[in-house]
């Protein structure tokens, strides 16, 4: 391609709406334009890229078996009230963009395709000898994030690889998610990128497992824990570990004491002198489920902890049933507003015991009258505690379980793990942490599609079972900018060679050179002819400019052909560490051609 012939636009100044280093390269370098709020135009440079990532996609995805297709973004809300997601998707959550057509009828804009692809399996799968299968697409998703943001990163329209696989039983699922697991490493080394593979939380499906691929990333919104030795790494918000050991309580006879202005655990434990751990902490959460029922939550958790919130979600909807509701639709910790709202009497906020009485929630139909009380682990270990008198400026101490408080009944795993901690699987380990883009993730969905919309098949034995279902994404336009993410230096990108828009980029210095133009011609002809992406800077610019250009843009080999032309030779630039090398005219393709194959590999 010619430099002259593209709508070319490099900018000097960052856009103002841009807070990480890959958003403000792409639009300085002219990859890409924002049309709208998380609504992005792919140039032709980036759409290059785009089809490059897509291509190392399908062909691992084509490796394992899996089969292309492609779905309709159009998806009749019949489906989604099948599944039962109608509702939540597009009011609750709000993330689906819905409409009305002109015959009334109710339709999404697909954010995800589990009801189209479980409709299609319960027309088409009748036997188990139709399993297991794997079909898969790339296409454009569209949700209505709440902060898109970041460029491509979160869009609310976005390119996605989506997977979706049907078995037998879940002895298959797993081969199946383990070849996902492998494709997906293929995929992201193959892009050059550098990724760690995450245990994932699987919010309220349950299902046996799933894993994310995370592009390590300093800009990334996602929080990795994992251990030198590599044997565990999670996301945080699914992430254990073992907490520190309790020290043992200085208080050993039950009484209540005068605590002035205690009411955080800092303070508390140096009034007292006594250790965090020596204080059961109790923490009000107001939960909203989907019906509309407010149900309040209170936390019991040891004082040096703090509260998982993705896991006490998690708690929450297992217990959904109890309150005839599905699943949650918000958690907070409530605000003095939201407490006006359910406070029969005012709460001794900062003294707070476990057996805060439930008359402190007014009466009234849209609320639970009884308190949820979790008791995390680390909260039901310890004994001669220090807990609130439910009385400001009163705690307790030397208090226990099962005597001046009634035994825990529902014992959790709600804490959040942290760096430091000693791991799970070798407590000589501790957590260390890194941030990370969630790149991809795979799931072992198992029956909760299939069973909801009937999809079924007959196994051997002619009895009718729900499909086990798997589902498998890829992020093609987040891993892309988070190629640039974890690749660029002051001047600008600095594309892996396998997804640059361009492998080699020729600036002719000055075009009213006409040697310098030949040469620089030839040598188009001659990349062209031999398959290597090549642009040709042929613009009547300044050769400051070009170069300023040709760095931004992030072209891995730059070509120069300047005055070295007269000794039969032309500069060849790394972009990546600004090495040159003077190369003689006959021999730079098959110079380039080898590097080119080696940084593929
Ligand atoms: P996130 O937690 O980042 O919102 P998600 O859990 O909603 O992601 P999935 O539904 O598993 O994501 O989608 C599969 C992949 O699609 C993700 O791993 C991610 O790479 C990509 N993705 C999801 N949402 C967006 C978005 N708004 N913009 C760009 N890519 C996205
Ligand atoms: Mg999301």
């Amino acid at each position: 391609m010619r430099l002259s012939q593209m709508l070319f636009v490099t900018l000097r100044d960052d856009p103002a709406d841009a807070e990480i280093p890959s958003h403000k390269l792409l639009v300085r370098a002219g990859f890409i334009r924002r049309i709208g709020s998380g609504i992005y135009s792919y140039l032709p440079l980036m759409w290059r890229v785009l089809q490059k990532v897509s291509q190392i996609v399908r062909e691992e995805m084509n490796a394992t078996g899996a089969q292309e297709c492609l779905l309709p973004q159009l998806q009749p809300s019949e489906l989604w009230k099948e599944s039962g997601r109608w509702d939540t998707y597009t009011k609750a959550e709000g993330i689906m963009f819905a409409l009305t057509d002109r015959q009334d009828r109710e339709l999404g804009l697909g954010p995800t395709h589990e009801e189209v692809i479980t409709t299609i399996a319960k027309e088409m799968i009748r036997s188990y000898r139709q399993l297991p299968v794997n079909l898969y697409q790339i296409q454009t998703k569209f949700r209505d994030e709440i902060r898109p943001r970041f460029g491509l990163m979160r869009g609310r329209e976005f390119i996605m690889k989506d997977a979706y696989s049907f078995h037998a039983d879940e002895e298959s699922l797993k081969e199946t998610y383990r070849a996902m697991d492998q494709a997906y490493r293929n995929m992201l080394r193959r892009c050059g990128l550098t990724f760690r593979a995450v245990e994932a939380d699987s919010g309220a499906i349950g299902g046996s497992g799933s894993q994310e691929f995370m592009v390590l990333a300093d800009a990334g919104e996602d929080e990795v824990l994992y251990t030198e030795d590599s044997k565990y790494a999670a996301n945080v918000e699914k992430a254990v570990s073992l907490p520190p050991d309790a020290i043992a309580s200085p208080f050993n006879s039950y009484e209540k004491r005068e605590t002035p202005n205690c009411n955080t655990i800092e303070s508390l434990a140096k009034f007292l002198k006594c250790s965090p751990t020596n204080i059961v902490k109790n923490v009000l959460y107001e939960a909203i489920y989907d019906n509309g029922k407010t149900v309040l939550v209170l936390v019991s958790i040891r004082g040096d902890q703090e509260v998982n919130e993705v896991k006490l979600n998690n708690e929450l909807v297992k217990i959904a049933a109890d309150y005839q509701a599905k699943t949650l639709l918000s958690l907070k910790v409530p605000d003095e507003l939201a407490q006006k709202q359910w406070a029969a009497k005012p709460l001794p906020l900062g003294y707070i015991a476990p057996d805060l009485e439930d008359n402190y929630i007014a009466k009234n139909n849209d609320i639970n009258p009884k308190f949820v009380r979790l008791i995390d682990k680390t909260a039901s270990e310890i004994t001669n505690f220090i807990t609130g008198a439910n009385e400001v400026n009163y705690h307790f101490v030397g208090a226990n379980w099962g005597k001046e408080f009634p035994a825990p009944k529902l014992v959790v795993d709600i804490r959040k793990a942290k760096i430091g901690d000693r791991a799970v699987h070798d407590p000589n380990q501790t957590l260390q942490t890194a941030r990370g883009i969630e790149a991809g993730h795979i799931f072992q969905l198992g029956t909760k599609y299939s069973q909801a919309m009937g999809a079924t098949f007959t196994d051997e034995q002619g009895k009718e079972k729900p499909l086990v279902m798997g589902c498998y994404g890829v992020g093609v336009s987040r891993l892309a900018q988070s190629a640039v993410e974890q690749s660029y230096d002051k001047d600008g990108i600095i594309w892996p060679v396998a997804i640059a828009p361009y492998e080699v980029i020729i600036v002719i210095p000055n075009i009213s050179d006409e040697e310098q133009v030949k040469a620089a011609e030839k040598l188009y002809q001659d990349f062209n002819n031999a398959g290597i992406e090549a642009l040709l800077d042929d613009r009547n610019e300044r050769a400051g400019v070009k170069f300023k250009d040709a760095d931004l843009i992030g072209i891995p080999y730059r070509i120069v052909t300047g005055k070295s032309l007269k000794e039969g030779k032309v500069e060849l630039v790394t972009r990546a560490t600004k090495e040159a090398q003077m190369i003689n005219l006959d021999e730079v393709v098959t110079t380039l051609r080898e590097w080119i194959e080696t940084a593929k590999k």
